[in-house]
């Protein structure tokens, strides 16, 4: 028996994700009305713009013949759970490149115990090898370890950390498209900035985005411009990204930033990721009390993602 074909490899995505207003006198003191873009209801299991960015990748990959996907990501990483995910769902092989050997020593997290349950193939490298995972050699020697001892050799599907190829950024332009007449101003938290790429360009004229970054560096707006550019063969959108908000950096929080997380949870009834999320409307908040945006704007915030397990 043949399965049913379907144009989309994930049965059920709840999309467009609802857009939905809240009441928040510390906006609204402001004359700002908040909206929450509910990216985090889109699917349970790979919920936010882990849907949008790897939908398009699972299709290339049984599209292309391909049984196993490969991709990379640290020790907490939601792209590695949402992959895993997506292949438990799909009957994919799903190998994820871990960065830190010496994880492979210790009992695994629960992020991390959460993939091998649903089928992921976990490998372990160390920060020098992860750093050059672009680089065709080392890809190759990655390639050539999670090979299966005995058996065909296979040639995964790879998608790179975080998600963010072609494929991905097209997949975010219909964030932007569903935002077209709700919002003046939509903002995201920025990883690989892949999402802020898509959701960019799929806005109208008239509309910004604005992404916070969740790491320190300050090199986000290149690698955007970039990904534009193979995506779409040019720059698209009105963004920009306040480089303020990321707490010290990935996986950082402080005790205010958790603290705004969990008055946000209970005023609002939102369960809120802390590591992405968290950072995002706290930015918001801050640009808000700063007068960044005249009275009578609406900004919507991206909810992408729910807290880890
Ligand atoms: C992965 C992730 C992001 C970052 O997305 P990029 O496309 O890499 O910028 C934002 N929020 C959440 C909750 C995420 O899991």
């Amino acid at each position: 028996m043949t399965p049913p074909t379907s144009p989309n490899p994930l049965p059920h995505p709840r999309l467009p994700s609802p857009v939905e207003p809240v009441d928040d006198d510390r906006f609204h003191r402001h004359g700002v009305r908040l909206l929450l873009k509910r990216d985090d209801l889109i699917h349970p299991d790979l919920p936010g713009n882990k849907w949008r960015k790897l939908a398009p990748n699972l299709a290339a990959t049984t599209a292309a013949g391909h049984r196993t996907l490969l991709t990379f990501g640290g020790a907490y990483s939601n792209h590695l759970r949402a992959t895993a995910a997506a292949g438990r769902l799909l009957g994919l092989g799903t190998i994820g490149v871990v960065r830190g050997q010496e994880l492979a020593e210790r009992p695994l997290n629960a992020s991390l115990a959460r993939c091998v349950a649903d089928g992921m193939r976990l490998h372990f490298v160390d920060r020098a090898t992860y750093r050059e995972k672009r680089d065709p050699a080392t890809l190759a020697r990655i390639l050539r370890a999670v090979a299966p001892p005995d058996g065909p050799p296979e040639t995964p599907y790879v998608v790179p950390e975080g998600g963010s190829n072609t494929a991905a950024v097209r997949g975010c332009v219909a964030l932007g498209h569903e935002l077209r007449q709700a919002a003046d101003v939509v903002g995201v938290a920025c990883g690989t900035g892949g999402t802020l790429a898509g959701l960019a360009a799929g806005l109208a004229a008239g509309q910004r985005a604005l992404g916070i970054p969740v790491l320190r560096g300050g090199f986000l707006g290149d690698e955007i411009r970039t990904l534009q550019e193979e995506a779409f063969g040019a720059r698209r959108g009105d963004w920009s990204l306040d480089e303020r908000f990321h707490c010290g950096g990935y996986g950082r929080t402080t005790p205010a930033l958790l603290a705004f997380a969990e008055d946000f949870e209970q005023r609002h009834g939102v369960p809120i990721e802390r590591l992405y999320v968290a950072k995002l409307l706290h930015g918001l908040l801050t640009l808000t009390e700063e007068g960044a945006f005249p009275p009578g704007t609406r900004v919507a915030a991206v909810i992408t993602g729910t807290p880890s397990p």
